[in-house]
Parts: C-alpha cells; sequence; structure tokens
C-alpha cells in the first residue's frame, strides 16, 4: 500500500495550501479511511518516483464540537492513527501559539515519525525565526513557503527518510 502522510496543525497555518501545491490536481478518492468521509481531502502525489498519499486533516468535520482546540485534537488523533508519517505544519510569521504546543505534546506522545514543517517562511528574514520550533521537541524545524513553493523538496525528502 502507498504510505499515508497526515497534514497537522491548527487552522490558518497553511495546510490546505500545501496540500493543493502537493496534490497538483490529483485529487482522487483513494482510500477508505473509518471516521473520515470527505473524499476531497485526499490525493495521491509522488516524490521521486514514490507515490504516497496525502491527508488535509484541517478539513476534517468533527461532530458535535464547534471547538476549534476539539476539533484540532480529533484532528490530530484520527492522523496519528491513520498515518505512516505525520507533517506537523507551524507558522514563522506567528511562531509558536499554545495550541501548537498542544499538538505537539500529541504528537510526541505518540510512536509515529513526524516531519516539522514551518510554512510562510518566503523570506530569509522568516527562515532564520524558525529556530524557536526546536523547542516544540520533534526535532529539526523545515522552514518551508507553501505559497512560493519554498523548501519543498528538502520536506519531501524527510517525510520519505521516515516512511
Ligand atoms: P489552513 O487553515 O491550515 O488550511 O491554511 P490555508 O491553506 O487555508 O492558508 C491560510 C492562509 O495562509 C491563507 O491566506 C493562505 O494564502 C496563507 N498562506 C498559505 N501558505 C502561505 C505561505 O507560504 N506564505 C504566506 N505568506 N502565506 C501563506
Ligand atoms: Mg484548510
Amino acid at each position: 500500500a502507498k504510505p499515508i502522510v497526515a497534514i497537522v496543525g491548527r487552522p490558518n497555518v497553511g495546510k490546505s495550501t500545501l496540500f493543493n501545491v502537493l496534490a497538483n490536481e490529483r485529487i482522487s478518492i483513494v482510500e477508505d479511511i473509518p471516521g473520515v468521509t470527505r473524499d476531497r481531502l485526499y490525493a495521491t502525489t509522488e516524490w521521486l518516483d514514490r507515490e504516497f498519499v496525502i491527508i488535509d486533516t484541517g478539513g476534517i468535520e468533527i461532530a458535535n464540537t464547534d471547538k476549534i482546540a476539539v476539533s484540532i485534537r480529533e484532528q490530530a488523533q484520527i492522523a496519528i492513527r491513520e498515518a505512516d508519517v505525520i507533517l506537523f505544519v507551524c507558522d514563522a510569521r506567528t511562531g509558536i501559539t499554545d495550541e501548537d504546543a498542544e499538538v505537539a505534546k500529541l504528537l510526541r506522545k505518540s510512536r509515529k515519525p513526524i516531519v516539522l514543517a514551518v510554512n510562510k517562511a518566503d523570506s530569509f528574514k522568516q527562515e532564520m525565526e524558525i529556530f524557536e520550533f526546536y523547542n516544540l521537541g520533534l526535532g529539526e524545524p523545515i522552514p518551508i513557503s507553501a505559497a512560493n513553493h519554498l523548501g519543498l523538496g528538502d520536506m519531501l525528502d524527510s517525510v520519505m527518510d521516515k516512511v
């Protein structure tokens, strides 16, 4: 089976932007994962001739809640359960938030391999600001700019190393 890579993170960090860049119009119905019904959240993509499935967990609707904190937590739990690798996305512009720290804690407790991507690193100055993300305890933060297609090769190398 193709490895499953789940994109996790609080709202507005750029998960869907990243998903769309990686999916590159190949969004399709690929897997039948319990608890998840929204097919457009899945895409098959490839990097260096290896195919994998990506999930945009931000779009997973959680029943019976309109609390953002609850739905981020539930989305992270689904990702932990279903994914082979978790791609945790943060925002270089805001720095680490309480919600980031909470998700990081859940992810650290899981046994899943994690790649930490710090998005919106559009310029060298913002790239320098990613170092604080070492404090999440998830290893090396990788600066990316989903909007400008920067850093995605290094990020995908790191994902594939952990599959
Ligand atoms: P999501 O809620 O995590 O899915 O985030 P979205 O993909 O919807 O993006 C939230 C906002 O961040 C949108 O206004 C995007 O245009 C913006 N955004 C996404 N990626 C980047 C980036 O690399 N740089 C900048 N400056 N903005 C970005
Ligand atoms: Mg989204």
